[in-house]
């Protein structure tokens, strides 16, 4: 039996029979309560619980959890990038340095801003060298990013790079969604290359232009049709 999980459950129902004090030493108070106040904010329980993640093997080679920025109000608009490299594990932050100025470029183009997404990747800490995730590790990181998408329920994503659609689209690749609209329930999907690989293939730049003007027309259509 989860004891932990029992006492909990108890409290929160001791709470709505309407009892507002128990018997208890403050350390175990103070721990009752932590666990009580995530139980009623899903958002930030689910961030407690990714900063300290160990499903997977690449707990070992972070030095911090990227779990994202952004406004978190529901039905906005979300980017979802592929995993943290060297900077943004360092820094904590999702989109930094010189990656992080393109993307600002390429949202500007379109007259949009980056403080207007919630921003996260599909792997949550860096991998070692920068190699792409493994499958095993992207199958670990699924539910977070599911259940993001579950509390945030975002009216257009902006996925960036070749990892998004193995898991939002179940496996299919970039080069076969790119420029093209999905749905998932009320969401809309939009997949481009990630600002990472614009940077090392700048022959790809046009077709890039071309993607973002398709997502502004989408963007307009959701959010000011009305
Ligand atoms: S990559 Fe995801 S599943 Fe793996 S340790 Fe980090 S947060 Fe946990």
């Amino acid at each position: 039996m989860d004891v932990k999980a029992e006492i909990i459950k108890n409290l929160l129902y001791f709470k709505e029979i309407g009892l507002t004090s128990i018997p208890a030493s403050e350390a175990i108070k103070r721990l009752l309560q932590r666990e009580i106040s995530l139980e009623e904010d899903s958002l930030s329980a689910l961030k407690e619980k990714i900063i300290h993640c160990k499903k997977c093997s690449l707990h070992r080679v972070r030095k911090a959890v990227v779990w994202g920025e952004g406004p978190t109000e529901p039905e906005g608009l979300m980017i979802i990038s592929e995993y943290p490299d060297r900077d943004e594990d360092f820094y904590g932050k999702p989109f930094v340095k010189e990656v992080g100025n393109l993307l600002d470029r390429m949202l500007n183009a379109i007259n949009l801003k980056r403080e207007l997404f919630f921003i996260t990747h599909t792997v949550k800490c860096k991998t070692p060298g920068g190699r792409p995730p493994e499958p095993e590790e992207i199958e670990a990181c699924r539910p977070y990013l599911l259940k993001q998408i579950k509390y945030l329920r975002p009216k257009l994503i902006l996925a960036l790079g070749f990892t998004p659609p193995k898991v939002l689209l179940e496996g299919k690749t970039l080069t076969l969604v790119r420029g093209k609209v999905f749905t998932l329930k009320e969401t809309s999907l939009f997949f481009t290359y990630h600002p990472a690989y614009i940077l090392k293939n700048p022959g790809i730049k046009r077709v890039v232009w071309e993607d973002l003007q398709k997502f502004r027309k989408l963007y307009e259509e959701i959010f000011l049709s009305n």
